[in-house]
C-alpha cells in the first residue's frame, strides 16, 4: 500500500515549495513530491510544513548514559590543563567498567528516541565498545553492534552501524592501556563482525555499515590498509569514518611520529573521496581546509561536544568557501538537539571573527541553509538516501509545529532562521522515518516503555 501526503509547504532541494503532495511506496521510498498539487481523498493532510529529517553522523549511544557526569572540577581546578578532553577521556573509560549488552540496548534505544523527538532521522553509530568488560570478546562477537541495531529498529531511526578499528594506544603502535581493552580488534576480527552486521541488516533499506578506524592513534598503516581492503571486498562504497586533528596534542603528536599533521597524512596516504566522513578535523592548516574540501569527503562536525571538551574551532568559513561538505553529529550527547549543533556552529564562528550571518549560504536564509547542507552532507556521510524530500530518498520527514510563537507569521523562507535562531522550544510536531509515523504531536510511539528500560538501566549502572 503506498501512502499519499499532503503538505501547505515543504522545503524541497530547490527551495520552499506550497500545496507539495508526497507518495510514498510500501518499502518507504518517496516517489514523488509534487509542489503547487492538490490533495487527493486519500492523502493525510499535515499539520504543518514539511522538511527533511537530519541525519546525525556521529554517535557514541553509550556516552548519552554519562552525559553530565563530567562536568565535576578536575584535581588542578576548572580552567587548569588538568581538565580537558584527556581528563573527560577517564571519566568515559571509568563509567565503561559496568556497561554490558543490556544495558547498552536500554541506553541506545532511549538516545534514538530523543534524537527522533528532536528531528534527527538517521544515525551514525561510530561502535567501540565490542568486548565485555574484562576485555574478552562476548559469545557473539558482534553481541554489543547487534543490540545498537536492535535498539535502532525498535525506535525506527535509520542506523549506519560504523564498527570501530581500534587496536593501539598511541601513534606508532603503541601499545593500548588497560582502560582500552573492551575495544581492541585486529583487522580481521573487526572484519567478521562488520560482515555480522552486514548479514543482520541484509535486504534492510534502514540500515548501512561501514568502518571506523578510531582515529590515526589506535591503528597503524598496515593495520589501516588491511581494514580498508577487506571493507572494500565486503562493500567498495561502503561509507568510512575516521576521528581526527580534533585536540592540538594529538596534531603535535602525529607530526612527531610521521612529519605530517594528522589531516595532511590521510590526503597524502590514502584514496580519501566521498566514502569518508573525518569526524572533528578541528585542527587544520589552509592548505588541508582547501584539500579536504576538494576531496568529497565530509566533514563531521559535533559543537556542542566540541564547545564541552575544549576542542576548538572548526576552520567553517574557509572549508565552505573552498566548497567543502559537512554534516553534524551529537557525539558524546551532551545535546540531542540538531537545531543547537547548528545554532553553535555559527554563534563558535561569530563569537571569534565578530561578524554575523558567517556561515550564509545559496538562499541567503542562514537556518534553511544550514540545515539543508547538513543534510546532504549528513546523508553523504551515513552513505544513504536521506537528506532530502527527493524521489528515490527514504521518506523521512519531520512536521514543523507552526504553533509555536517563533513561527507566527513567519513565511516559509524565515521558517528555519527562526527555528535555528530563535526556537527555544522544541518546533518538531510529527516526524516520519522510511515511510512510517514514530513521533507524533511531539512524543515517540514508544516514549514510556522506552523510558522505563533506560531507568532501569541506569540503576543497575549506578550499582
Ligand atoms: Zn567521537
Amino acid at each position: 500500500m503506498s501512502l499519499e501526503l499532503f503538505a501547505p509547504a515543504a522545503r524541497l532541494p530547490g527551495g520552499w515549495a506550497r500545496d507539495v503532495s508526497f507518495v510514498v511506496d510500501a518499502e518507504g521510498w518517496l516517489l514523488s513530491a509534487t509542489p503547487d498539487s492538490r490533495p487527493t481523498p486519500a492523502s493525510e493532510r499535515l499539520a504543518g510544513p514539511v522538511v527533511p529529517g537530519q541525519p546525525n553522523l556521529h554517535s557514541h549511544a553509550f556516552q548519552r548514559a554519562m552525559a553530565g557526569l563530567a562536568e565535576r572540577v578536575a584535581p588542578g581546578g576548572g580552567g587548569s590543563a588538568n581538565d580537558s578532553f584527556w581528563s573527560w577521556r577517564e571519566t568515559m573509560y571509568g563509567f565503561l567498567a559496568r556497561l554490558g549488552p543490556d544495558e547498552l540496548e536500554a541506553v541506545a534505544a532511549q538516545l534514538y528516541v530523543e534524537m527522533l523527538e528532536a528531528g534527527y532521522t538517521a544515525v551514525g553509530e561510530f561502535h567501540y565498545l565490542h568486548h565485555d568488560p574484562e576485555g574478552r570478546p562476548y559469545g557473539e562477537p558482534a553481541e554489543m553492534g547487534l543490540r545498537l541495531l536492535a535498539a535502532a529498529q525498535a525506535s525506527g531511526i535509520g542506523l549506519t552501524l560504523l564498527p570501530v578499528l581500534y587496536g593501539f594506544g598511541g601513534f606508532g603502535g603503541q601499545s593500548a592501556g588497560l582502560a582500552q581493552r573492551r575495544f581492541l580488534n585486529g583487522p580481521e576480527a573487526l572484519l567478521a563482525i562488520a560482515a555480522r552486521l552486514r548479514e543482520a541488516l541484509a535486504g534492510d533499506p534502514q540500515g548501512r555499515v561501514g568502518l571506523a578506524p578510531h582515529s590515526l592513534r589506535a591503528v597503524t598503516p598496515e593495520t589501516l590498509r588491511e581494514g580498508l581492503a577487506g571493507l572494500a571486498t565486503l562493500d567498495p562504497d561502503a561509507p568510512i569514518h575516521i576521528h581526527v586533528a580534533e585536540q592540538t596534542r594529538e596534531v603535535e603528536d602525529c607530526l612527531a611520529w610521521s612529519g605530517s599533521r594528522p589531516v595532511r597524512w590521510l590526503l597524502d596516504n590514502l584514496a580519501i573521496d566521498r566514502r569518508w566522513c573525518f569526524v572533528h578535523a578541528t585542527h587544520m592548516d589552509e592548505g588541508e581546509t582547501r584539500d579536504l574540501a576538494g576531496s568529497g569527503a565530509v566533514a563531521g562536525l559535533c559543537p556542542t561536544t566540541e564547545a564541552n571538551l575544549g576542542d576548538g574551532l572548526f576552520p567553517a568559513p574557509g572549508y565552505r568557501a573552498a566548497g567543502g561538505a559537512w554534516g553534524i553529529g551529537s557525539d558524546s550527547h551532551i545535546s540531542v538537539d540538531p537545531v543547537e549543533e547548528l545554532r553553535w556552529l555559527e554563534y563558535g564562528q561569530r563569537l571569534v571573527l565578530r561578524r554575523r550571518n558567517v556561515l550564509a549560504g545559496a538562499s541567503g536564509h542562514l537556518g534553511e541553509d544550514l540545515w539543508a547542507e547538513a543534510a546532504a552532507g549528513g546523508a553523504r556521510a551515513l552513505g544513504r538516501p536521506v537528506g532530502a524530500l527527493a524521489p528515490g530518498c527514504r521518506a523521512d520527514l519531520v512536521v514543523l509545529d507552526a504553533r509555536q510563537p517563533c513561527l507566527a507569521d513567519r513565511q516559509c523562507a524565515g521558517l528555519m532562521d527562526a527555528i535555528v535562531f530563535a526556537g527555544n522550544r522544541r518546533a518538531v510536531r510529527d516526524v516520519m522515518v522510511g515511510g512510517r509515523w514514530r513521533v507524533r504531536e511531539g512524543r515517540h510511539e514508544a516514549r514510556e516503555a522506552v523510558r522505563a528500560g533506560f531507568d532501569r538501566a541506569m540503576a543497575r549502572l549506578a550499582g
